[in-house]
């Protein structure tokens, strides 16, 4: 019974590698060599775990799979990995003492840790299925080799053979499934990688395309406009056209204004931040805005609302609800703009209106690109400040009703 818990014992520390690595290792280290080094210091553990753990058979008769994650290192390492496994092979055993066991280690590795390395650069080359057949084939020649080292240094006996016999077995066959395992998992990994970089691209194809149907509409309207202004018979009409003109390429810059903060990377320059003097800078610079469409603002600011994030960014994305809350009014009417801090942590920014509302389909669509409903809008206001709330780990709820209101809620942690 305790050799089948000992054996088990050596499984489980094996395995361990494998899963720290596809779990972990590659998850947040992305450079190449530093993964491997990482490798690398995983399958030493678990040869310095096997050599401290071994199975016992009664006297003198050891065994211990050192050899998979030796082989398997080195395998998967490359040279240097190989010879640092070695070298910790070497050193652990000679903590044991010198004795006829240490000499054995030795020769051992002095006669497979070259054959090993002569197939690695063809098992890196190579298929899952010409990976397996070299791994399996070096695990039998490594035990092959133990096998008649230990025998020549301690004579051959039944017994003796009758271990070693089991010891090849089981290298042979966990080499076999530790290698198919350990290439599965692999694959399972590129194939996700694969998937995320098509993602990718096919997200950029579809803004690309978009953008560039966006940008071309306002630019074909001013074209239009500067040929008619060519045109000797039309002059009374020539301040309208040039009006019409810059308004198209205001239109324009606007378009790509907001798909340079969306595409900015995230070096964020983020600061502790009173969110309610920022809100009372937004409030000020919409000030002739919202008188302009007959809107009258509200405000109502708790004090000490303080939050970690870039100003210039939450002030956009404020500006961008804010505006959009005017407009929501043709007709004027009042808008809400509330501060305060609520008991699970967050700063709750509310910003209500009283304007044409929307849908639970409309709601939904709010933050997708070019989603717009009005006659010049670019639909990028609300994909923008998703986008910047997201990135201050904050949170957008939005309660609608149609022809009665809708009210924005912004939620971003608190610090004190
Ligand atoms: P744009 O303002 O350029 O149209 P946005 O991304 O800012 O683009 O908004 C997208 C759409 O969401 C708007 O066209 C509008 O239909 C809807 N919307 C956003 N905020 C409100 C609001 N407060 N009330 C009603 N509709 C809104
Ligand atoms: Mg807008």
């Amino acid at each position: 019974m305790s050799i089948i818990k000992d054996f088990l014992l050596q499984l489980t520390l094996m395995i361990l590698p494998i899963f720290t690595y596809y779990t972990f290792v590659t998850e947040w280290v992305k450079c190449r060599k530093n993964r491997l080094v990482i490798m690398s210091i995983l399958w030493g553990i678990s040869i310095l775990f096997c050599m401290s753990f071994p199975v016992d058979f009664g006297d003198n008769a050891r065994i211990e799979l050192r050899i998979i994650p030796f082989l398997l290192g080195t395998l998967y390492g490359g040279v240097w990995s190989g010879i640092f496994l070695s070298v910790l092979i070497i050193l652990y055993r000679l903590y044991f003492g010198i004795s006829v066991g240490f000499y054995n280690t030795m020769l051992v590795l002095l006669f497979s840790l070259p054959v090993i390395l002569f197939f690695q650069k063809s098992f890196a080359g190579a298929k899952k299925a010409k990976r397996v057949k070299i791994a399996v084939g070096l695990a039998f020649y490594y035990c092959l080799i133990g096998l008649t080292i230990f025998g020549i240094l301690r004579g051959f006996t039944f017994d003796y053979l009758k271990v070693q016999s089991i010891h090849l077995l089981f290298a042979v066959v966990v080499t076999w499934f530790f290698t198919v395992l350990n290439e599965t998992i692999r694959e399972i990994h590129q194939l996700r990688t694969e998937m995320e970089n098509t993602e990718k691209l096919r997200v950029i194809s579809e803004l690309t395309s978009v953008f560039a149907h966006e940008i071309r509409n306002p630019m074909q309207v001013t074209r239009g406009f500067l040929q008619l202004l060519n045109e000797p018979e039309l002059p009374n009409e020539k301040k309208k056209y040039l009006q019409l003109s810059i308004e198209e390429l205001d239109r324009a810059n606007e378009i790509i204004n907001d798909f340079l903060t969306f595409g900015k990377p995230t070096v964020d320059h983020n600061q502790r931040i009173d969110v309610c003097y920022q809100l009372q800078r937004v409030v000020n610079l919409l000030q002739s805005y919202s008188q302009n469409h007959n809107v009258e603002i509200k405000t109502d600011f708790m004090e000490d609302c303080w939050i970690f994030a870039n100003p210039q960014k939450l002030n956009q994305s404020l500006i961008n609800i804010l505006k959009n809350a005017i407009e929501s009014m043709p007709n004027g009417g009042m808008v809400w703009i509330s501060c305060t801090s609520t008991e699970d942590g967050y700063i709750k920014i509310c910003v209500k209106d009283q304007g044409i509302g929307m849908t639970k389909e409309q709601i939904d669509r709010l933050g997708s690109p070019f989603y717009s409903l009005k006659e010049s809008g670019t639909g990028l206001g609300m994909m923008v400040s998703y986008q910047i709330v997201r990135s201050f780990k904050g949170k957008i709820q939005v309660n609608s009703e149609k022809e009665k209101g809708t009210e924005f809620i912004i939620l971003l942690p608190r610090i004190s």
